[in-house]
C-alpha cells in the first residue's frame, strides 16, 4: 500500500491511473479506524480497481476545540488495518497541505440546502461547511469515480449528495450500512473515550432506535418519538440532544403517512457525544 502525504505525490500516483482509465474509489475518514471504516474499504474494492483511503482529522468540521485535540490518532494501527484490508493507497496529509492559510480559515461556502441547519447542523454550527469543504478538496485531489460513506453519519451523506448535485460533480456517492458491535452499539472512533460505565449507558441509543423499529407499525410518529426520547431521558449518564423521526431527504420532522423516513438520535454519554440512526418503513396507521 502506498502511503502518501502530499498533494504532489498524490498527483504522481493518480495521474497514470486516470490516464489508463482505471476506476478509482475514495473512502474519506478521520482515522482511528474500526470495522465500520473497513466495511467501506471492502465495498469500494468490489466496485473499483483502485481504492484510496484518506485519513485526515479535518479541523474545519470540529465545533468543539477539545474534541479536535482529543480525537484519537493511532496512525500505525490505521496503516496496518488498511494494508490488511487490501487498500491501495492511504492519503494522510498535514493540515497545512490541505489548508495552506491555516489557522486563517478559507472563505468559501457551498449551498447545501435547508437540511444543513437541522439536527447535527443545529448542534454543530458550520459543521457541514467544514465537511463538504474537505470532501470537495479530496475529490479534486483524488478525482475518484465513486466515494464511499457510512449511513452512520446519515446527514453527512445527504449533505455530500447535495454538494455533488449543486456543483455538478462527476462522483458517484455510495452509502454503506452501519456496522455495530455485537450488542448493537454503532462502531465509532469516539467509542474509545467511553468509560466502562459509559459503554453500558451508550447502549440506550440503540435500544431507543430498536423500540421505534419494533413499534413502527402500531404507533403514531409522535408517540414513537415521545417514547424513544423517554427511554433515553430516563437512562443514567446520558443527555439527549435530539431524537427525531424525519423525512429522509429534507430531515424535517416526518408527517404521519410519510413512509420515506429515518429515526436519528444524538446524545452525550459521559463526555462523549454519539449519534446513531435507523431507516424505517412506516406503514400508514389509518
Ligand atoms: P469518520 O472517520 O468518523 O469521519 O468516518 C469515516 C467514514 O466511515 C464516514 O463515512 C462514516 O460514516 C463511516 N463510518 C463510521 N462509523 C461507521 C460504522 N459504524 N459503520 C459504517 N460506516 C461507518
Amino acid at each position: 500500500m502506498k502511503i502518501i502525504q502530499t498533494l504532489s505525490t498524490l498527483r504522481e500516483f493518480i495521474d497514470p491511473l486516470k490516464h489508463s482509465e482505471q476506476v478509482i474509489a475514495l473512502v474519506p475518514t478521520m482515522g482511528a479506524l474500526h470495522n465500520g471504516h473497513i466495511s467501506l474499504i471492502s465495498a469500494a474494492l468490489q466496485q473499483a480497481e483502485i481504492v484510496v483511503c484518506s485519513v485526515f482529522v479535518n479541523p474545519t468540521q470540529f465545533t468543539d476545540p477539545k474534541d479536535l485535540v482529543n480525537y484519537p490518532r493511532p496512525i500505525a494501527h490505521d496503516i496496518a488495518l488498511l494494508e490488511d484490508a487490501g487498500c491501495h493507497a492511504v492519503f494522510m496529509p498535514s493540515v497545512k497541505e490541505i489548508y495552506p492559510t491555516w489557522p486563517t480559515p478559507e472563505q468559501w461556502h457551498i449551498d447545501l440546502g435547508d437540511a444543513e441547519f437541522l439536527l447535527e447542523g443545529a448542534f454543530r454550527k458550520g459543521h457541514y461547511q467544514g465537511v463538504t469543504q474537505v470532501v470537495k478538496k479530496l475529490f479534486d485531489a483524488v478525482q475518484p469515480d465513486s466515494a464511499f460513506f457510512g449511513q452512520k453519519d446519515y446527514q453527512q451523506v445527504l449533505m455530500i449528495k447535495n454538494m455533488v448535485k449543486k456543483l455538478q460533480l462527476d462522483v458517484k456517492i455510495v452509502s454503506c450500512p452501519i456496522i455495530r458491535e455485537s450488542d448493537g452499539l454503532a462502531m465509532s472512533s469516539r467509542n474509545v473515550h467511553l468509560s466502562p460505565n459509559d459503554r453500558e449507558h451508550a447502549l440506550v441509543l440503540f435500544k431507543a432506535l430498536d423500540f421505534v423499529r419494533e413499534n413502527q407499525e402500531n404507533m403514531a410518529i409522535d408517540s414513537l418519538v415521545k417514547n424513544a426520547s423517554l427511554i433515553i431521558e430516563n437512562a443514567p449518564g446520558v443527555l439527549l440532544d435530539y431524537f427525531s423521526i424525519a423525512d429522509r431527504e429534507t430531515l424535517s420532522p416526518a408527517a404521519e403517512g410519510n413512509r420515506n423516513v429515518i429515526a436519528l438520535v444524538a446524545a452525550k454519554v459521559g463526555n462523549t457525544r454519539l449519534i446513531d440512526n435507523i431507516l424505517l418503513e412506516l406503514q400508514s396507521l389509518s
